[in-house]
């Protein structure tokens, strides 16, 4: 018999619907099995064992000698704490490095090792054992490091973004290590911040991209089986974290409709994908510390946003309820807030007084049983869910692609894709390779600076032991171009053994002097590498010696590519105009000097889009997304005034040593409503002499809304390679949802009126003809 084609489609599509079908009934079956599991082992736990899952504790605690951060070598656990922990208190879970070093992954094998084996003696159930892989495995020798979130959000590439954290789980299996404290979820957009370098930059669409990317990169597709190539993420710091002054946890005075339009919707994208974890937000929202907030963690998180998976807190942030915010008389009464509020372990850190509070609690009937089991059925689920009962334990000489080509060539693409041409005057970049070059400025000779914190150590201050075998932007140019064609004066010097804004060795003179043999001057300016508290700064100007240092050279006349090489927008307007082409590499890691040395000579074409707004003055601080009210050029009538905010460079402003023509712009419709989708194409030409990548880009202004409306957002991306001459159509589609808000009711709404849809400089003008909803007004009280 010979069947009829459209039948045969018909059955093949059958065929796959079944197969789709068994795998989604495998799966739910799966995670059932997993679930009556979790409450057989629940059922079977005593107070004592459920209070000690929830309890996490750092490495450091189980050595012996010295104190818990600095311990004698050679490294030693302390027999009576590793009873006490697991005998007595019956812990659940460990993070952290020891004396805040990076260790060997044979190391980490063998100590995650006779933990677990005690632990499963003890309790019957392995720990959970977290660390800080936030760019790569940072606290492991011989890792390979990716260049931090900020440059990965400059890349805008969510395949690249996907990838090397499937790399990063990878590695951290082969250490025996099976969670990371990452993706950063918070939205940078105070460039004062000390951790922006650790977000994906200010727009809230693209940390959505690109966080779920790192999640399903980390994670990988089955959720509720993680394999021993992937790990458990965790979100952090939930929610509006360092949003406020540009000081690492201070408190924040923000409405609960903007902390659901701008900072929680980053985190919904990765909840979506099935992030395993959340961590919290160290810092106080409204006078009240966020581990206390039972609007944010049980109303918003959980039932408006719907996570299921486990709530961490950040270190020692408990205790701080007392220690620091003076919230309450006694730790134990911080205990019962957090517990009470949602919070389902805590990160302790240093003693285990946590357990003896929270048991006490429950016997006192001030933190119900309930909220326990809630919590300890999540951490023994997600224990499941990654495996750790049938394989507590994995080993380095399992993951034979450890450290390998593959990933160092990836890490190398990450670079080079984060890499962000701002400036090109006259076409000075790329340089021929026959020239003579001064490197100068206090970044052009350090791995500490190119890798930033987190990096062998928490500040990056022990970089250096671990990356030699890596090169500095100096070294790089040098390989690129020989050694005699290279003069090499610092002129302005960071102090290593100091704080991270202290210098030393200031002879501006004596890099003048060298200047004026060369062609080129190639000025690596910016900042030493930091973290959290200790990274706060009182002035987000480049330091003085540094705009001495670039005013001087530029002084003699030579062309001057100035490299910044900062974790934040050090500002730079004192002297921007006198560099010929300035180049931002953030913090692109260990194979940033060899991808920047590319780029300066031309090997390859840089492709990166700023991921925040670069500021011009610290008193101009916006983000592209800015309300009209932010920013008035001109008022005009009986006192005509003109203020502007000007910025030294736009979001998503990159050049290429190629060139692109955008044309053919099509909307397919001028009216929408919530039953259509708009779609609109553009073509776009390569039309230099070169491959290079472009990232085009659609933003959407609302024209009316009843709450101030933003400038733009960015509503869709796509970064296309193209040959020389070559062309590409993209495509984008959008409904009404994309464009919504949030009202003053806090529900997310589109209200009916116009929009002016823009790629590059085509716009066009669509109307939605209905007013929408998409949920209810949301109930979290602040
Ligand atoms: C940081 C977190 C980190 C945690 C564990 C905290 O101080 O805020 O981002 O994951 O330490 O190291």
């Amino acid at each position: 018999m010979k069947l009829d084609q459209s039948y045969l489609i018909y059955f093949m599509l059958l065929l796959i619907a079944m197969a789709v079908g068994c795998k989604e009934l495998q799966k739910s079956e799966n995670s059932q099995v997993s679930n009556t599991k979790v409450m057989e082992i629940l059922a079977g736990m005593t107070l004592e064992e459920k209070v000690g899952q929830m309890t996490q504790i750092t490495l450091g605690v189980f050595f012996k000698g010295g104190d818990n951060d600095h311990r004698p070598l050679p490294l030693t656990i302390n027999p009576e704490t590793l009873d006490s922990a697991f005998r007595i208190y019956k812990l659940g879970s460990i993070l952290n490095t020891v004396n805040n070093r990076a260790q060997t992954k044979e190391w980490w094998n063998k100590t995650v090792e006779l933990l677990n084996i005690k632990a499963i003696k003890e309790t019957g159930i392995p720990i959970l054992f977290g660390i800080d892989a936030i760019h790569g495995v940072g606290y492991t020798a011989g890792s390979t490091l990716y260049p931090q979130q900020i440059g990965q959000g400059a890349s805008f590439n969510p395949k690249l973004v996907k990838k090397l954290n499937e790399l990063t789980a990878y590695e951290m299996r082969a250490c025996n290590i099976p969670w990371t404290f990452s993706p950063v979820m918070d939205m940078g957009r105070d460039p004062r911040d000390a951790r922006i370098w650790e977000t994906y930059g200010e727009d809230i669409y693209l940390a959505q991209e690109l966080g779920k990317a790192a999640v399903e990169g980390l994670q990988g597709d089955d959720l509720s089986h993680i394999d021993t190539k992937h790990g458990a993420a965790c979100l952090k710091h939930f929610l509006a974290y360092n949003s406020n002054s540009g000081k690492d946890r201070n408190p924040l005075s923000i409405s609960a409709r903007e902390l659901k339009e701008i900072h929680a919707a980053s985190f919904q994208a990765a909840i979506d994908a099935g992030a395993k974890t959340i961590m919290i937000n160290s810092g106080l929202i409204n006078g009240m510390p966020v581990h206390a907030n039972f609007e944010i963690l049980t109303r918003l998180l959980r039932e408006e946003m719907g996570f299921e998976g486990m709530i961490v807190t950040d270190w020692k942030d408990i205790e701080n309820f007392y220690d620091r915010d003076k919230i309450v008389s006694t730790q134990k009464e911080g205990v019962k807030l957090a517990i009470n509020a949602g919070i389902d372990m805590s990160m302790v850190p240093y003693n285990f007084k946590f357990c003896d509070y929270l048991i006490e609690l429950v016997n006192e009937g001030e933190v119900p049983m309930s909220r326990i089991d809630d919590a300890v059925t999540r951490i023994l689920k997600l224990k499941m869910e990654l495996g750790l009962f049938e394989t507590p334990n994995t080993y380095q000489k399992d993951y034979t692609e450890f450290g390998g080509m593959y990933f160092k060539r990836l890490a190398y693409q990450a670079s080079t894709e984060s890499i962000t041409l701002l400036k090109n005057d006259e076409d000075i970049l790329p340089l021929k390779k026959d020239v003579k070059v001064l490197v100068a400025g206090p970044n052009s000779n350090s791995m500490r600076t190119i890798n930033g914190g987190w990096s062998y150590s928490w500040q990056g201050e022990k970089v250096e032991e671990f990356a030699e075998d890596y090169h500095t932007f100096l070294e790089a140019v040098q390989n690129k171009i020989g050694h005699r064609n290279v003069k090499f004066v610092e002129g302005v010097s960071y102090d290593f053994e100091g704080k991270y804004y202290m210098e030393k060795d200031i002879d501006i003179h004596k890099a003048v002097k060298a200047a004026k043999a060369v062609d080129y001057v190639l000025l690596f300016l910016g900042e030493n590498s930091y973290t959290e508290k200790p990274g706060d700064l009182h002035d987000l100007y480049i330091s003085d010696n540094q705009k001495d240092l670039a005013l001087a050279l530029a002084e003699t006349g030579k062309p001057i590519i100035l490299v910044l090489n900062e974790g934040r927008p050090r500002i730079i307007s004192k002297f921007e105009h006198e560099m010929d082409a300035v180049i931002h590499t953030y913090l692109p890691a260990n194979y940033g000097g060899d991808a920047l040395a590319d780029v300066l000579f031309g090997d390859s074409n840089p492709s990166g889009k700023l991921p925040y707004t670069y500021p011009m003055y610290p008193n101009s601080l916006i983000t592209y997304d800015y309300l009209p009210a932010e920013k008035q050029d001109k008022m005009e009538g009986l006192y005509d005034y003109e203020s502007d905010v000007a910025i030294q460079y736009e979001f998503g402003h990159g050049l290429s040593y190629t060139t692109f023509e955008y044309s053919d712009f099509k909307v397919n419709t001028s009216t929408f409503d919530s039953n259509n989708e708009v779609e609109i194409s553009v073509k776009v030409t390569n039309t230099g002499d070169r491959a290079g990548q472009e990232v085009v880009m659609l933003f959407s202004s609302d024209i009316v809304a009843s709450i101030s409306p933003a400038n733009k957002r960015l509503r869709r991306f796509e970064k296309i390679n193209l040959k020389a001459g070559e062309s590409k159509n993209v495509n984008f589609t959008i409904n009404a949802e994309d464009l919504a808000f949030h009202n003053y009711n806090n529900q997310l709404v589109c209200e009916k009126g116009d929009f002016i849809i823009r790629i590059k400089d085509f716009e066009h003008q669509i109307t939605l003809t209905e007013d929408v909803a998409f949920n209810m007004p949301s109930k979290v009280k602040l």
